[in-house]
């Protein structure tokens, strides 16, 4: 059997080694040390932002943003229905209510046309909303030209998920830095990893420290254990910052790759009818994962078939997100839909991304698509 190409997994090398055996050594193995300052750092000097915090994941850094930026029990916050479970789940662990808006079918972005309705809806019902939660999919960037001045009139704060964007921009900006606070994911599929790891970002210092205070157990600063609020046990260790660290220096070298990869594929598939990249327009993204869109009238298959058949050669691909309104977990919460969403999730297929991926497994995976667009 062929060795199996993955759809994103870890890029590690000597480097990573390197960083992590020099934090053993050096006997910083907690979650505190001079690696997790540095990565803080120069996370904040690679964003152009203010300040930084290395949390454990990134649905913790989301669930610490939500709490920072004000969000309360009871309150509504506008989620994309099209997006991981992770963004949804935080608003729930700080006991608001997510309402779920649909997407640009371009993008799979948070469709700005829908959300100043949606707001002033849920006012007239008697809601607060409390924020709003934009996702960069696949590395695209949400239309923030468009969401921010919407959520600045509404008085709103935007909370940007970051989790797949890291490097990516729009109009020049890093992702990360477009609402009150920013959050990034470094778990195991994404660009940069920390086997799991996660940061909060944003330009006001007095909310980092919030949850930098809410991230170690709330503990005041006095000689015994000390606690005002109920805090959690958020932070990222010191030996996992080393290797973020290591990644950090490699993060352009490892985009480059991905998008590489995107070109390919956009390549391949440009001469095929009814098919088309999500987010192909977009010169600016990290290009996280590739996923293409089938239109099965016009190309004469599925995306499910085309998965079938990369899944016989012992290659990785995945559905799109299923969106979360349609999730029995979130059945019950208010949402507003056009149908893009569910398209997507009906006729989308993620394919290997990766930067590890070698050129003898990208000429494999290339040979295998082209397999099976010939035999259709
Ligand atoms: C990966 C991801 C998360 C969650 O990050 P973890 O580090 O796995 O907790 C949140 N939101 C989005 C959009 C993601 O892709």
């Amino acid at each position: 059997m062929t060795d199996r190409i993955y759809l994103s997994p870890p890029h590690t090398g000597p480097l990573e080694e390197q960083y992590l055996t020099r934090a053993l050594r050096s006997g910083w193995v907690a979650p505190t040390g001079p690696d997790l300052d540095a990565f803080e750092r120069e996370m904040t000097e690679r964003l152009n932002t203010g300040h930084a915090l290395a949390v454990s994941s990134g649905t913790a850094a989301l669930h610490l943003a939500l709490i920072a930026a004000g969000v309360r029990p009871g309150d509504a916050v506008v989620v994309p229905t099209f997006t991981f479970a992770a963004t949804a789940n935080a608003t729930v662990y700080v006991g608001a209510a997510p309402v779920f808006v649909d997407c640009d079918p371009a993008t799979g972005n948070i469709d700005p046309s829908l959300l100043a309705a949606v707001i002033d809806d849920l006012r007239s019902d008697g809601r607060r909303v409390a924020a709003v939660i934009a996702v960069d999919i696949n590395g695209s960037c949400a239309e923030y030209a468009d969401l921010l001045p919407i959520c600045r009139s509404a008085g709103v704060p935007l909370v940007e998920d970051a989790a797949q964007a890291l490097g990516s921009t729009y109009r020049g900006r890093p992702a990360g830095t477009f609402g009150l606070l920013g959050t990034f994911s470094f778990n195991g599929n994404k660009v940069l990893t920390t086997s799991s790891g996660g940061m909060v970002v944003s330009d006001d210092g007095a909310l980092v420290d919030r949850c930098r205070h809410l991230s170690t157990q709330a503990r005041e600063p006095v000689v015994h254990y000390e606690h005002r609020d109920v805090g959690y046990n958020y932070r990222l260790s010191n030996l996992l910052a080393a290797l973020g660290r290591a990644q950090l220096r490699r993060l352009d070298r490892m985009i480059e790759r991905r998008r590489a990869l995107r070109e390919s594929y956009a390549k391949l598939f440009a001469a095929v009818p009814g098919t088309r990249v999500l987010g192909e327009q977009d010169a600016e993204s990290n290009c996280w994962l590739t996923s293409l869109v089938v239109d099965e009238e016009a190309a004469g298959w599925t995306a499910t078939a085309l998965g079938v058949h990369l899944a016989a050669q012992n290659i990785e691909t995945r559905p799109l997100w299923k969106p979360l309104h349609r999730q029995p977990a979130y059945a019950s919460c208010r949402a507003v839909v056009t149908g893009a969403a569910d398209g997507l999730f009906a006729s989308g297929i993620t394919l290997p991304s990766g930067s590890a991926l070698s050129e003898a497994q990208a000429d494999r995976l290339f040979a295998a698509v082209e397999s099976f667009l010939e035999a259709r």
